[in-house]
């Protein structure tokens, strides 16, 4: 069976539907950029009963250790420091004092110097424009987010630039759930976007040690349901291994560049993941020969007890769980409530890549906390 064949999405809906699956499934995905095609694009409701797609941890900006966003509103604070990320950051609230700032647009409200940039050459160029002060890039990502900060940091990078590094790496939250003994989930989509950095070979260990059959998809509807059936197709026929529905993007061993670069910057190192945990060899480190440009070795931030309360989420918060695929968005009780885009009490409400700010710009509305099941339209 092809399944890299030009298919139309409708396509793939027919073929789909003409499975006779032996029992409910449930397919999860770790993409945001899936989780927004797949509800914007109304797949859920297209697909046959008995088929659930699930978000899971594919959003770089709720996955962010509360930490590492109280550290870098403390670091903006202290005025002789320019402090930039990328523009969802700004936005994600922390369960600091409420006589302080809560996130880093409202430490820029209070007067910090804290600037929004859309990639990392802007923070080097914006650095290099004024030598006299102090800069600092605060970089939270996956893999894909992580190769352009390498290649910045390899072209060379001014004195008066230091890294805040938040870098993470998608599969090992992906091998986590699967070691947890309730991963949730009976197949994978695998993210396209992280496989044309690091190769399609990094998910081969989801099918080869956890027999679930997987499925690497681009952003597009076509691509994500050739890879649903791809995975439905094994299930049916007790296959498992891992189809590459995006090949015109996908190649074998990835972007040799990206990753080579990646090996030159970083170290990998457990980490810390919002509201999960530590996962092992999840995170990336700055190497030794950066360490100079590294922001926590400059700007050491006490270990406090508003910093300790910062790790903890908000009261109420599900998004962990959300993260990790145990609940849909609108099954916490503050989904639309309590917390909407204009009000958000988590990170999965910020960032475009939130699975509950995808489904909220999608349209749902109803909180499955108050209701049934079936109110998850998404
Ligand atoms: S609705 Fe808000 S608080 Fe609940 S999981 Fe989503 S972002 Fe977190």
């Amino acid at each position: 069976m092809d399944f890299n064949t030009a298919a139309e999405a409708g396509q793939w809906l027919t073929r789909i539907r003409s499975l006779d699956l032996p029992r409910p499934v449930r397919i999860m995905n770790v993409c945001g950029g899936h989780e927004r095609t797949i509800t914007h694009a109304g797949l859920r409701s297209a697909l046959p009963p008995g088929v659930e797609l699930i978000p899971g941890p594919g959003c770089p900006v709720c996955i962010c250790p509360e930490e590492d966003v109280y550290d870098a509103i403390q670091i903006a604070r202290t005025g002789s420091v320019t402090l930039v990320a990328f523009g969802d950051m700004l936005r994600v609230p922390v369960n600091g004092p409420k006589r302080e700032p809560r996130s880093l647009e409202q430490a820029k409200a209070a007067g910090a110097d804290v600037r929004p940039i859309a990639s990392p050459i802007e923070a080097r160029l914006i650095a290099e424009r004024s030598p006299d002060r102090e800069f600092v890039f605060f970089a939270a990502g996956f893999e894909t987010t992580m190769a352009p900060v390498a290649a910045m940091l390899a072209e060379g990078i001014p004195d008066n630039l230091s890294i805040l590094l938040s870098g993470r790496l998608t599969w090992p939250a992906v091998a986590m759930l699967l070691d947890s003994g309730t991963p949730g989930f009976d197949m994978l989509i695998a993210p396209g976007h992280v496989s044309t950095v690091m190769g399609p070979e990094e998910w081969e260990f989801v099918p080869r040690e956890h027999d679930i059959p997987a499925a690497v998809a681009g952003f597009e509807a076509d691509s994500l349901l050739a890879a649903t059936y791809a995975v439905m197709h094994q299930f049916i026929h007790r296959e498992c291994r891992l189809i590459n529905c995006y090949p015109r993007a996908v190649r074998p061993g990835g972007n040799l560049r990206a990753r080579a670069l990646l090996d030159q910057c970083f170290d990998v190192v457990d980490a810390n993941w919002r509201g999960i945990g530590e996962i092992p060899g999840s995170g990336f480190g700055l190497t030794a020969q950066y360490r100079e440009h590294d922001a926590r070795l400059r700007y050491p931030q006490p270990e406090g007890t508003a910093r300790k309360r910062a790790g903890e989420m908000p009261p109420g918060c599900d998004c962990a769980r959300v993260v990790l695929g145990k609940i849909y968005p609108n099954d916490c009780r503050l989904y639309g409530a309590a917390c909407t885009p204009r009000t958000p009490i988590g990170p999965c409400m910020v960032s475009d890549e939130g699975a509950c700010r995808v489904w909220w710009a999608g349209g749902i509305r109803d909180n499955a906390s108050a209701t049934d099941p079936s109110a998850r339209t998404g």
